[in-house]
């Protein structure tokens, strides 16, 4: 079949990789359907469409770098009812991404803070929109290293780049200055221009200690808090869940019912 081969070949130096690569199979379906020459066109074209928007999406999430692809599907309400499921389904209509709001998950660990996070990036991302994930830790390396280069304005700009950025898991560690000043930074400069998600295990009060300077922490609470909804996340570690179904660890619950 060379007429085969050279429309193949057509189709490849026009960049239309998929129709290249399912050129067989889709006109053996077009003659089994007896599709029409338009309908075999417009089919054809839109399986190429399809594929390239799903490639795009594909790059998307690897520039997020989610340490993970959890759903909201996947996360059990009923589990954790001290979170407003109706708010979290409305978050990821992701109406707050337009406003430039930012989200705070405030918790103990392991009651689901990183899951809710990384799953409003994943509905982000299958929208099309820009998703950056990071730990706080991993940020401030980024950042140091920037800044020790001369070149952190351009890293700061970057970083205006996506619609969503997360940073996960602020206050395990105490900041020095140079760590505060370098945070305190990135919240100015994404402050009304793009949405931050932020994850701790800390209340506010804590921040200034975090911190290390207490008058940087307001400044910076300031900012993240103008636009912003806080989840305050009160429950049991689901890391533990199955442990303390077992009773290996006490709830005040399960130690007053015996
Ligand atoms: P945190 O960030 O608050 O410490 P994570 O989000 O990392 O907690 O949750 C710990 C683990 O438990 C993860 O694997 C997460 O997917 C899972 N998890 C937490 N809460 C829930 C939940 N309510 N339903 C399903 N999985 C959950
Ligand atoms: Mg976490």
């Amino acid at each position: 079949m060379v007429e085969l081969e050279e429309v193949r070949l057509q189709l490849v130096e026009l960049g239309l990789t998929q129709l290249a690569l399912q050129l067989e199979a889709l006109l053996e379906r077009a003659q089994k359907e007896k599709q029409t020459y338009l309908s075999f066109l417009g089919s054809s074209l839109e399986r190429e469409l399809a594929f390239r928007q799903e490639r795009k999406i594909e790059v998307k999430f690897r520039m997020a770098h989610l340490p993970y692809r959890k759903t909201l599907a996947e996360f059990d309400f009923s589990f954790q009812p001290s979170i407003d499921e109706r708010l979290i389904r409305e978050l990821a209509g992701l109406a707050f991404l337009e406003r430039k709001e930012n989200l705070l998950f405030l918790g103990p660990p392991g009651v689901g803070k990183s899951h809710l996070a990384v799953a409003l990036g994943v509905e982000a991302l299958l929208q099309g929109i820009a998703v950056y994930f990071t730990t706080l830790s991993h940020l401030l390396e980024d950042l140091k290293r920037a800044y020790k280069e001369n070149r952190l304005d351009k890293r700061l700009s970057l970083h205006l780049r996506p619609k969503l950025f997360i940073i996960d898991e602020v206050g395990y560690l105490p900041l020095d200055h140079l760590e505060a000043t370098l945070l305190f930074q990135l919240v100015s400069s994404r402050y009304e221009r793009g949405s931050i998600i932020i994850t701790s295990n800390k209340g506010f009060g804590e921040w200034g200690e975090v911190m290390g300077d207490p008058i940087l922490a307001t400044a910076l609470l300031d900012r993240l808090l103008h636009h912003a909804q806080v989840i305050n996340i009160r429950g049991n570690s689901y890391r533990l869940k199955d442990r303390i179904r077992a009773g290996i660890y006490g709830t005040p619950n399960s130690n007053s019912s015996g």
